[in-house]
């Protein structure tokens, strides 16, 4: 594990600092590996201790160089020049009763600026979970989700979609969470299950996972990061390939027939595909692929629907996920009772299957799986 996220240190190193600004817009601080920084600081004819300090700002989530208070004043100029070293402002943070948090940003490159995004903190006791975005809206159009019902407008870069999780931290140190139950306040696990499809962004995407391993970096092992897709399998054997993370599946039916209403990037890659690729995924001991499936009334959760799924799954590399729907304006669904979700979640069961109801967290404050959607689009498009 160790020496893998060593290499890919080194393989991020040999490509230029600029490398990572798509369309040759200006490079962003949080998007560079600990290499690329001394490079930087190299050509900028500045030590090399430098960048290991800059590195520490950043990995505690400080990216405005005024605040790094051991870097000279030039160095920070130059920083502030030359990089946009806060590529998200915030736009707003709420809070959940339950300790979760949901932050709204605004991007600031180009002509994507104002567009906003959104991620969340789940804390629990003995980890903290940051969801983040990897799109601005999403082109796969899931009827029952909330981001699906948004145009898609940008692909997140992977300075912006590491700039989620370095704000995160940063709040968390500013203002720890405070709930009756004690909580995790720092950033353990992250799961690509934001706004948007990340298969569909697929180098940025890449990136970040290079950059969330780094050793110098947030050095966050594999295990501890999870990308959900709704299928695209050719990019998916490639991140089974290139970064073997942790894979979740949003299958929803194992009918390929409603699988195409419910997950239109299934009339492209069918059910038989899918499985194929689940098979050649890699799996480590004590791991397994995640097949979330929201449980919506009359939709899928049927027993014709239950068979299916008992059909398609491989009980021993996979587990099902049962997610209660979380409705949102205009949503042409109702979400299973909670009696039936356990019920269907026993006939799963009682085949050897391991299926669990996943717990819905922040739906107050509508930070719950699907219900991401920039505010702003709200009054636009419901
Ligand atoms: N595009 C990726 C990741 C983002 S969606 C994907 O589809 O997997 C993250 C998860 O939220 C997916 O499992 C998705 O199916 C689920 N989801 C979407 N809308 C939902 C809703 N309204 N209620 C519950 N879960 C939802
Ligand atoms: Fe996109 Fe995932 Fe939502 Fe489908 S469920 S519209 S793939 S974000």
């Amino acid at each position: 594990m160790f020496s893998n996220s060593q290499s890919l240190c080194h393989n991020a190193a040999m490509t230029d600092y600029k490398a990572s600004a798509p369309n040759h817009e200006q490079s962003q601080l949080p998007g560079l590996t600990p290499d690329q920084l001394k490079r930087l600081m190299q050509d900028w004819g500045k030590p090399a201790f430098r960048a290991k300090q800059i590195t520490d700002w950043c990995n505690k989530g400080i990216l405005n160089p005024t605040e790094m208070s051991n870097i000279s004043n030039d160095v920070r100029q130059k920083l502030n020049n030359e990089l946009l070293c806060e590529p998200l402002k915030l736009v707003r943070r709420e809070c959940s009763s339950d300790g979760t948090r949901k932050y709204v940003f605004a991007l600031k490159r180009g002509r994507f600026a104002g567009k906003m995004v959104e991620s969340v903190f789940i804390p629990e006791p003995r980890r903290g979970t940051v969801c983040i975005s990897s799109q601005v809206g999403c082109v796969l159009d899931c009827p029952f989700c909330h981001t699906g019902t948004q145009d898609f407008e940008a692909n997140l870069t992977a300075g912006e979609i590491m700039a989620q999780i370095l704000a995160i931290k940063a709040d968390l140190r500013a203002e720890p969470i405070a709930t009756s139950e004690a909580l995790h306040n720092d950033v353990t696990h992250i799961v690509y299950m934001g706004m948007g499809e990340p298969m569909a962004n697929e180098t940025a995407v890449h990136e970040s996972i290079s950059l969330l391993m780094c050793s110098d970096g947030l050095n966050i092992s594999r295990r501890r990061i999870t990308v959900s897709s709704s299928g695209l399998t050719p990019q998916i054997q490639r991140l089974g390939e290139l970064h073997p993370v942790n894979l979740a599946i949003s299958l929803h039916s194992a009918i390929d027939a409603k699988r195409d209403t419910l997950v239109p990037i299934n009339r492209k890659h069918k059910l038989q595909e899918l499985r194929s690729c689940l098979n050649a995924y890699p799996v480590g001991k004590q791991r397994h692929i995640t097949l979330e499936y929201v449980l919506l009334d009359g939709a899928n959760d049927q027993n014709d629907d239950l068979q299916a799924l008992i059909q398609f799954v491989n009980p021993e590399r996979e587990r099902i996920n049962l997610i209660q729907f979380n409705t949102f304006p205009g949503s042409p669904y109702c979400g299973t009772s909670k009696q039936d979700m356990k019920v269907f979640a026993q006939h799963l069961i009682s085949k050897g299957i391991r299926a669990t109801i996943r717990r819905s967290r922040g739906d107050d404050i509508m930070a719950a799986c699907g219900q991401l959607k920039a505010a702003t689009k709200l009054n636009n498009k419901q």
